[in-house]
């Protein structure tokens, strides 16, 4: 029944452009019915899930929205879709992105823009990105729950922007194996869903040790982080920080007012509000985005034609040729200006003065997180000086997940890239400091137009108390 709902779905709402394959009605409804007459259930039993095109499938292609990849189908399916699968979910479908995950609106795509109906407006608002098509899909009940990746905001930021949760674990607890990297320090396999309940569900399934994923942490740290947390005193009154930076002057009266609903509610439960300092804010974002194009241009060096990629026709002539050429027509535009900024930012006469910094203001932007945490983080020694006072440190932050409401696709057309990147600021910084956060769709006011996203950030391994925050807020 469900699973019908949800084809219907799919077929009346083909315009917002939320899918680039589609798993088919027929073979869907059949799994659906085999999952019915087996006997132990997973706890996905039935269930669609969408899969952002830029994770890998064996029975439908994975394009990552680039012209390269147009003719790509993977011999294997992710880990992640592997678990999927043995939860009992079915894969209703690859979504659409930013190419290669590199964007905020889910409009760099081969295939086309993703858009979101607004009715009060009657104009095409943005999806946000880059997972926008997961998250219109589950936004428009395309399906029961997706898959996005977060590099720098991509599921938090479609989640804000449509009105569902979305929810990035810390760095390392979802298996990258058979995920297309952008910025494989950044890249995490987050959850697009209606509840807090279903993203949990989603992410039990795909949370594990993975032995194919290097950076996968493993049982003996898994293991610390849980005795680490069973440890902690949980009053059932939280504290809960507000970073003060993040109140800029780009953000929008709507969202500022959102953000002191939220506070209020929070406060109203018994929680105790307190403000904390991020001063590294800005510089974040700044690092971001040399960090992310650098390790992007390095990462896509494969698409060459050869190794992988459709090739571009002509003679494999003098050195070089088919290569530029295969790659000047497989690339959109953002994803060559962030190879070529790559690679200049790597360059022997750049390094020292753009990449390395910005491995530095990472650095400084763990440690402000570390700074506020009353838990410490796990992966470091303890023993390391400059927290604050037990007293002014806080369990969660709370703040906004974007600066605006979705903006109109007309409207990004007059944006400058370097504006664009500005959507990114409150979601970047968890990115680079690997840090679960969550994004929940908040109503400030009844009459309120357009979709808030409120972001729950904790410390590395917290993952599971910025859900229960979530679920207080939504
Ligand atoms: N908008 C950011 C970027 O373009 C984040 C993308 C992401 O998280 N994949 O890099």
């Amino acid at each position: 029944r469900e699973a019908q709902t949800c084809i219907a779905n799919q077929a009346s709402r083909k315009s917002l452009n939320a899918f680039i394959s589609l798993a088919g009605g027929a073979s869907i409804l059949r799994k659906a019915e085999a999952a019915d007459t087996q006997r132990d259930r997973g706890p996905l039993h039935g269930r669609l899930i969408a899969i952002k095109d830029n994770i890998c499938t064996s029975e439908l292609p994975t394009t990552s929205a680039s012209g390269i990849l147009k003719t790509f189908t993977s011999p294997y399916d992710a880990t992640v879709v592997k678990k999927i699968q043995k939860a009992g979910g079915i894969v209703s479908g690859k979504t659409n992105l930013d190419e290669f995950g590199m964007g905020s609106h889910s409009k760099c795509s081969y295939f086309g823009a993703v858009t979101q109906n607004d009715a009060s407006r009657g104009e095409a608002l943005s999806a946000g990105g880059s997972s926008g098509g997961s998250a219109v899909a589950v936004a428009t009940g395309q399906c029961w729950a997706a898959l996005g990746t977060d590099t720098g905001g991509s599921v938090r930021l479609p989640a804000a922007y449509t009105g569902i949760i979305g929810f990035k674990p810390s760095y390392g607890l979802v298996s990258r194996w058979g995920v297309l990297a952008y910025a494989n320090s950044l890249d995490t396999v987050g959850v697009l869903a209606q509840s807090t309940q279903h993203a949990e569900a989603v992410f039990e399934a795909i949370n594990g040790y993975d032995e194919q994923d290097p950076t996968s942490l493993t049982p003996t740290t898994r293991t610390r982080i849980s005795n680490l947390l069973s440890q902690r005193r949980r009053n059932s009154s939280l504290r809960i920080g507000v970073p003060l930076e993040y109140n800029i002057a780009e953000l929008s009266p709507e969202v500022r007012c959102a953000w002191i609903r939220a506070l209020e509610l929070l406060r109203n439960q018994g929680h105790t509000i307190l403000p904390v300092s991020i001063p590294t804010t800005k510089r974040a974002l700044s690092a971001y985005y040399v960090l992310a194009p650098a390790e992007a241009s390095s990462n896509l060096a494969k698409y060459d034609g050869v190794r992988y990629g459709t090739r571009a026709e002509g003679p494999d002539g003098a050195e070089g040729v088919l290569f530029s050429k295969t790659r000047g027509q497989g690339f959109g535009d953002e994803v060559k200006r962030r190879v070529l900024l790559g690679a200049y930012t790597l360059s022997a006469e750049a390094i020292d003065n753009y990449f390395i910094q910005a491995q530095k203001v990472r650095r400084l932007v763990q440690q402000d997180f570390d700074r506020v945490f009353s838990l410490a983080n796990p992966l470091l020694d303890v023993r390391r000086t400059g927290r604050q006072n037990t007293d002014e440190r806080v369990d969660v932050l709370v703040c906004p997940t974007a600066p605006t409401l979705p903006p109109t696709l007309e409207s990004l057309e007059k944006q400058s890239p370097v504006e664009a990147y500005v959507s990114d600021i409150f979601t970047v910084p968890a990115s680079l400091a690997g840090l679960p956060a969550v994004s929940v769709p908040f109503k400030e006011s009844q009459g309120q137009e357009g979709n808030i996203g409120i972001q729950v950030i904790a410390q590395y391994g917290d993952d599971n108390l910025t859900l229960d925050v979530a679920r207080i807020i939504e």
